[in-house]
């Protein structure tokens, strides 16, 4: 069934839902989006996601030309066109059409868009099985050029990043930052255990803020497990008792080989198999 897509103010038939190609968000990557989850008809996180929108907006002085609320609505409005009831969002807000020079403020208005769709990230299989991951020599984007708490159009790092991941035959790239500590994966956030505790990067090792990284610590807190952000080398992700990413797209999901090495014993450990339970639930239940 043809998409409705939201399309500056409107919702149209995914047959005209097109943007020009003097769009400074298709010419530079000049722009920043959003990719946020529904479930059970609920979108997740929505005041989360808006907020990010809008921070990663005012970064790049990228006026959204909506109030925060308006979006909210767009965004409730496109999953209801749709009748998703489990799927996928992409908001986007592109520069907007301009001129074949870079200066931003040449182009006239910014475009937004919303996509209410389905996504399967990673193979089910790997879900229960755990997935191999390799180290990734493109050094993530150093935070003095582009900060990575930006989400924006422009992922040709981590698209880089991820081409090594596919030519090493596994799914996904561990990306370090300019000094050698671990940031994130190409599309998720990193987590190891190491005897019953749990570390994570901190942001200012060049990660995004992830939404579901906060709810899974907020979710790990409450079981009563200790969560710190902490520098984490590679060699700490080659001795970890269990390691997970989380991400919008890929919710909680088990690493159980890094670089050939075997975390734990093979398969998703205890606590990323408890978390990822406690993750559905709460993303059901919301
Ligand atoms: N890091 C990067 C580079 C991302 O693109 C994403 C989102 N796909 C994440 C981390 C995870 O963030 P979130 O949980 O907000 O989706």
């Amino acid at each position: 069934m043809a998409l409705k897509i939201w399309l500056d103010g409107r919702l149209v038939d995914e047959s005209e839902a097109k943007i020009s190609v003097f769009d400074h968000g298709l010419l530079y990557g000049d722009g920043v989006f959003e990719g946020i989850r529904v479930y059970n008809k609920k979108v997740f996180e929505l005041d989360a996601h808006i907020r990010r929108l809008y921070d990663s907006a005012r970064a790049i002085r990228l006026q959204i030309p909506m109030e925060p609320d308006q979006v909210k609505q767009a965004v409730e409005q496109t999953v209801q066109a749709n009748g998703v009831v489990d799927g996928y969002i992409r908001l986007v807000v592109t520069r907007g059409v301009g001129t074949l020079g870079l200066n931003p403020f040449n182009c006239s208005r910014p475009s937004v868009f919303i996509i209410a769709d389905k996504i399967q990230l990673y193979p089910q299989e790997t879900y229960e099985k755990g997935m191999k991951v390799i180290s990734a020599t493109t050094v993530r984007n150093h935070p003095l050029a582009l900060p990575p708490q930006i989400k924006s159009l422009n992922y040709l790092n981590n698209i880089l990043a991820k081409i090594e991941a596919i030519d090493s035959n596994v799914l996904e790239a561990i990306m370090y930052n300019y000094e050698g500590y671990v940031a994130e994966a190409t599309g998720d956030n990193i987590f190891i255990v190491r005897k019953g505790v749990i570390y994570t990067p901190p942001v200012e090792a060049g990660a995004l803020e992830g939404i579901t990284r906060a709810v899974v610590i907020r979710l790990a807190q409450k079981e009563g497990i200790q969560v710190q952000e902490k520098n984490l080398t590679r060699y700490d992700l080659y001795i970890c008792d269990e390691c997970f990413l989380t991400g919008t797209a890929a919710e909680v999901i088990g690493v159980v080989e890094i670089d050939g090495r075997t975390i734990g014993n093979g398969s998703p450990g205890p606590i990323t198999q408890l978390l990822r339970r406690r993750f559905f639930e709460y993303a059901h239940g919301q």
